[in-house]
């Protein structure tokens, strides 16, 4: 095991705080990351300086980003023949890339919509890709059934958003592709669930995750890009910055990366290994997740729309029968210490975003406040 993995590596942080930060994005990290960023902010590996001050081609920048990407692959038992990137611009950035990279001017490319995310990646792609959206889920409240998609004859690849973040929608497995596709690359958008279960990586061509929701400040991705798709694209120009044969060829630093984010993502995989790995991840974002719809099926006063099956373990949009109670409940759970559950603008109502970091007193500090809530003015 890895020293940074190791159970001292994070003794001593910080008594989880009395408040509990359900921002959507960018969202809360694990308390005891933070409190390790803290302790050596100014003095890193006792040199002396911050990490944010010394050069990315330094010897112990490089073994941070090695520790890193050996911690990451053995998170999610990535396979030999996957690259790990670390990429800037934020997962919306990887939204062109993947058209990008993947195909030709002309080249189809299909699209599962189920939220706001997908229905993004499709618009960002229609610029560089033919986009065939093979199912829309319309209202966002399910995905729909694998019979119904209308794939492509030839597709580059299939892209799809594993959770949608602010429909709090989540595939429950990979989707299955019938024979005729069965090597058409899947492209997946792992941001809001990324690290929070195990996954099968040799079924997908591309997994990406942008930092911001589940292991380190916005601006970082990292990408998981299995090594076929790493050929330099045929007819098409792509700036160094956007192309993964560069990147991979300069393991993520054909500039200067974004140092701090990725000091931080190697924190985040550290802990997450520390913590029994992603399979606990999973646990937890169960336990989380299910008091809080448990509680909120079995109570009038509030309601989820999503088919059960489909709902999310990491966003947790809920809306009050009476709206007009909308800022009264905000403002009360604020001075309990509940902050961040503003739905999106889209939306409305509330959203609790239970990301890996988010421990099991926040669900069930705000599954209390609920129902004194719903007592006091039901
Ligand atoms: C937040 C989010 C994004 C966008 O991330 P940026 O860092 O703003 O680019 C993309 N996809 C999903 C699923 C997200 O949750």
């Amino acid at each position: 095991m890895s020293a940074l993995a190791s159970p001292e590596a994070f003794k001593g942080a910080a008594p989880a705080a009395p408040v509990y930060n359900f921002s959507p994005g960018p969202a809360m990290l694990p308390r005891a990351v933070m409190a390790k960023a803290r302790d050596e902010f100014l003095n890193w590996r006792g040199k002396g300086v911050s990490v944010l001050e010394i050069s990315h081609r330094s010897r112990d920048f490089e073994e941070l980003a090695a520790q890193s990407r050996h911690d990451l692959s053995r998170l999610l038992d990535v396979p030999d023949n996957y690259k790990i990137l670390f990429l800037q611009g934020g997962a919306t950035n990887m939204m062109s890339m993947a058209p990008l990279n993947l195909c030709k001017k002309g080249d189809g490319a299909d699209y599962l919509v189920t939220g706001h995310w997908s229905a993004r990646a499709a618009q960002e792609a229609a610029a560089l890709a033919k986009v065939n959206i093979i199912a829309d889920a319309g209202d966002f409240t399910a995905i729909p059934a694998a019979a119904d998609w209308r794939l492509g004859k030839k597709p580059a690849y299939l892209y799809f958003c594993d959770n949608e973040t602010i429909a709090g929608v989540e595939f429950d497995a990979p989707p299955s592709l019938p024979k005729t596709h069965r090597n058409t690359a899947l492209v997946c958008d792992m941001t809001s669930s990324f690290l929070s279960r195990p996954v099968d990586v040799g079924r997908y061509g591309i997994i990406f995750a942008g930092a911001q929701k589940n292991f380190a400040p916005a601006g970082l991705t990292v990408a998981l890009v299995r090594e076929d798709l790493l050929r330099p694209p045929r007819r098409r120009r792509v700036p160094s910055l956007y192309n993964f044969s560069v990147l991979a060829r300069h393991d993520s630093m054909f500039n200067t990366p974004p140092t701090f984010n990725w000091y931080m993502a190697a924190l985040t995989f550290a802990w997450t290994r520390e913590q029994g790995g992603v399979e606990r991840m999973h646990e937890n974002a169960l336990a989380r997740s299910r008091r809080l719809y448990g509680f909120i099926d079995g109570h009038d006063f509030y309601h989820n729309p999503v088919k059960p099956r489909h709902r999310s373990r990491m966003n947790v949009p809920f809306f009050l029968a009476d709206g007009r109670l909308d800022e009264t409940f905000l403002k009360e759970a604020e001075s309990n210490g509940l902050v961040g559950l503003k739905g999106h603008r889209k939306l409305g109502g509330m959203r609790a975003s239970m990301y890996n970091g988010m421990p099991a007193e926040g669900a069930a500090a705000l599954a209390d406040f609920m129902a004194d809530f719903a007592r006091r003015h039901g």
